[in-house]
């Protein structure tokens, strides 16, 4: 099996070569294909087995580059690995032209609100400061097509699960949900019962 196969956009694996990836790991053999495809999808795979770009490459494969409005929205518990994801998607998006940002706490919102309005097709963050730039209108939720939550819960958060609530109020009905989590205890698949269409679910 190779990335080749897979139908993605030239400019994206050029991204997938360029970053160092020669062939697909298990998860993103299996996962990629279905996410491209617009399917809901929970996949479980331990931190190490390249879910990051499996999600990354089945967002910016969707994406209309033509249009620079905020289409992805991928959530992470914490500030790091916001920024991690977001140099990933970056990374893998380069030659694709994607714009890519991180809000999280601790930065000047300032900072972000410019950003933002700026124009950028994906946002990666954490629930809070993307919730504010949500109410400040700062992030139009209009052409969000995809969420993405890596990983869904933080036990270490008990307010985690209610800001999702409160984001995913604010965006489009119809839209796209993927969970990559190592873990789905059973609050989590509670809640991927409202939020998600028919899951597939990959467990790697
Ligand atoms: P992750 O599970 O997303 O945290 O990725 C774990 C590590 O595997 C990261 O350092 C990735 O850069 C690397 N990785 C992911 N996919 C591949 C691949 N197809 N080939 C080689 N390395 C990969």
């Amino acid at each position: 099996d190779s990335f080749d196969a897979m139908g993605l956009q030239e400019n994206l694996l050029r991204g997938i070569y360029a970053y160092g990836f020669e062939k697909p790991s298990a998860i993103q053999q299996r996962g990629i294909v279905p996410f491209c495809k617009g399917l809901d999808v929970i996949q479980q795979a331990q931190s190490g087995t390249g879910k990051t770009a499996t999600f990354c490459s089945g967002i910016l494969q969707q994406l209309d580059y033509a249009v620079v409005q905020c289409q992805a929205l991928v959530l992470a518990p914490t500030r790091e690995l916001a920024q991690q994801i977001e140099k990933v998607m970056r990374a893998l998006g380069d030659y694709l032209g994607v714009k890519v940002h991180a809000c999280v706490g601790g930065t000047s919102v300032r900072e972000d609100q410019r950003i933002l309005q700026s124009g950028v097709h994906v946002v990666v963050g954490t629930p809070g400061r993307v919730f504010d730039m949500l109410r400040r209108q700062s992030l139009r939720p209009d052409y969000i097509k995809i969420l993405g939550f890596d990983p869904f819960i933080c036990s270490k958060n008990v307010c985690y699960v209610f800001q999702i609530y409160d984001i995913f109020q604010l965006l489009p009905a119809k839209i796209q949900v993927g969970v990559f989590s190592a873990t789905m205890p059973p609050e989590a698949l509670e809640i991927t019962r409202k939020f998600m269409n028919k899951p597939v679910r990959i467990l790697v």
